[in-house]
């Protein structure tokens, strides 16, 4: 009796630890075959103390320090060459605030810069920091339409547009782990993106709608982004980066139209040229 119980339980044993070997075989191999697909393992990340970034839920506060993180290297690097002008960039911080407290996410704070570069153009990263080209500053007649071109740039951050962006593009180079983005990375697809200006043509609608819903809230008279859009059309040419080739100018106009009402169009600030020629004098 006792001598076949030490025989089973020696069989049981050795069973034991084949099963552990087994085991521990299966478990090494779909860790290695897990690995590649998720990047940077939880154990590297914790060896390496790397910073990681939930795209998927980030806050506030994260977004903030992020567009801190990519406004410096633009900056840096010279991909966005600053206007030093202290006049003029008052002036553009001074509309920009403005339109910042009234907008659809008025939560955060917001940077207005202004780009030492004659393009029409203007674009935004996120956690708050808004570009606007000297180049489109010159173009405008008057305050409205510059209001209108910041609104929609405030737009594309208040629809966490360059999150989306950042999350797909993170996705499609294989960046993006079960535990999120290594901050490194998001720091140079922010970069990228506000360089290339990805925005898809349901992105471009909802910042021009969010954009007139807020200059219209700051009692810009919303005639100014009509005759802003008007005048890129008529121009001809190449559209401005921030206008995106798609959707076209003209549907924008006629979608825009849509939602103006043309006997307050005029009603408000910002439609007096002389004054606004006047004030950006020293561009
Ligand atoms: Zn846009």
């Amino acid at each position: 009796m006792f001598q076949r119980f030490l025989f089973f339980s020696h069989r049981y044993y050795r069973r034991f630890w084949y099963g552990l070997i087994t085991l521990i075989v299966t478990v090494s191999i779909s860790l290695l075959n897990i690995q590649p697909s998720y990047g940077i393992s939880w154990l590297e990340l914790m060896i390496r103390g790397i910073q990681i970034v939930q795209i998927s839920n980030i806050s506030n506060a994260q977004e903030v320090e992020l567009g801190q993180a990519i406004n410096q290297e633009l900056v840096k690097s010279g991909q966005a060459k600053i206007y030093r002008n202290q006049s003029i960039n008052n002036y553009i911080n001074q509309i920009g605030q403005r339109l910042a407290k009234t907008s659809q996410r008025s939560n955060i704070s917001y940077t207005f810069q202004v780009v030492d570069d004659d393009s029409i153009n203007a674009f935004a990263t996120m956690g708050g920091y808004v570009y606007v080209n000297k180049g489109l500053i010159a173009a405008a007649d008057n305050e409205s339409e510059l209001a209108s071109v910041i609104g929609h740039e405030i737009g594309h951050i208040a629809g966490r547009h360059g999150i989306e962006q950042m999350r797909d593009r993170a996705l499609a180079q294989g960046l993006l782990s079960a535990a999120g983005l290594d901050r490194n990375n998001a720091v140079q697809i922010g970069v990228e993106l506000a360089v290339s200006r990805p925005n898809s043509r349901s992105d471009e609608l909802e910042a021009d709608r969010f954009g007139l819903e807020n200059m219209t809230k700051a009692r810009y008279a919303p005639a100014g982004i009509l005759g802003f859009m008007q005048k890129l059309l008529e121009r001809g040419g190449s559209t401005p980066g921030f206008l995106s080739t798609h959707p076209a100018t003209s549907d924008r106009i006629r979608i825009l139209q849509q939602q103006i009402n043309p006997q307050t169009a005029n009603t408000g600030s910002g439609l007096d040229n002389r004054a606004y020629k006047s004030r950006i004098r020293s561009l």
